[in-house]
């Protein structure tokens, strides 16, 4: 079996309602597959996959919220140590997106404060039961400085794109010095 070494390891997290897709989100890119069910897992899972960055591998340790999306519930455990951050919300569900003022507030809150949060519009291949526009999430990652993408954890649309822009911002950044972790 070949030896697999990175020199980093990345922790990141994906946060936002219940039922959005955070857990499709992480399954497609980790394990390129989908589900069609929601399970509400207790507890925190784990995924992890290792990328190429410019001329290093990094490993990516995402932690994914099951079933502890209420506001506040998140322990400061699930924060800690992480440096990227996925704000997931459903296209096809108006509420999802107007939490998102709160997640970002419980973000600030706990996270560290030179995270790099990118914005997720799920669920792109339900165009018919769209109910917030891409300009609408284009405006709001505009206002809170985020990277933006609309993503299908279904058909495999963006996911990989969005995971990977999160990466190459940090990577750049601690090549620069901008952090010590
Ligand atoms: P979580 O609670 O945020 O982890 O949501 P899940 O990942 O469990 O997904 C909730 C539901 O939405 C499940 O029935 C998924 O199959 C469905 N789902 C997730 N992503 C997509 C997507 O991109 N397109 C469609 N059509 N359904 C999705
Ligand atoms: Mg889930």
């Amino acid at each position: 079996m070949a030896f697999q070494s990175y020199s980093y390891v990345f922790k990141y997290i994906i946060v936002g309602d219940s039922a959005v897709g955070k857990s499709c989100l992480l399954l497609q890119f980790t394990d390129k597959r989908f589900k069609s069910t929601h399970d509400l897992t207790i507890g925190v899972e784990f995924g992890s996959r290792t990328v190429e960055v410019g001329d290093k591998s990094v490993k990516l340790q995402i932690w994914d919220t099951a079933g502890q999306e209420s506001f506040r519930s998140i322990t400061r455990s699930y924060y800690r140590g992480s440096i990227g951050a996925l704000l997931v919300y459903d296209i096809t569900q108006r509420q999802s997106f107007e939490n998102l003022q709160k997640w970002m507030e419980e973000m600030k809150e706990n996270a560290h404060s030179r995270m790099t949060i990118i914005l997720v519009g799920n669920k792109t291949d339900l165009e018919s039961e769209r109910q917030v526009s891409y300009e609408e999430g284009q405006a709001f990652a505009k206002d809170n400085g985020l990277v933006f993408f609309e993503t299908s954890a279904k058909c495999a649309y963006n996911v990989d794109k969005a995971f990977l822009s999160v990466t190459k911002d940090i990577y750049f950044n601690l090549e620069r010095g901008e952090y010590d972790i």
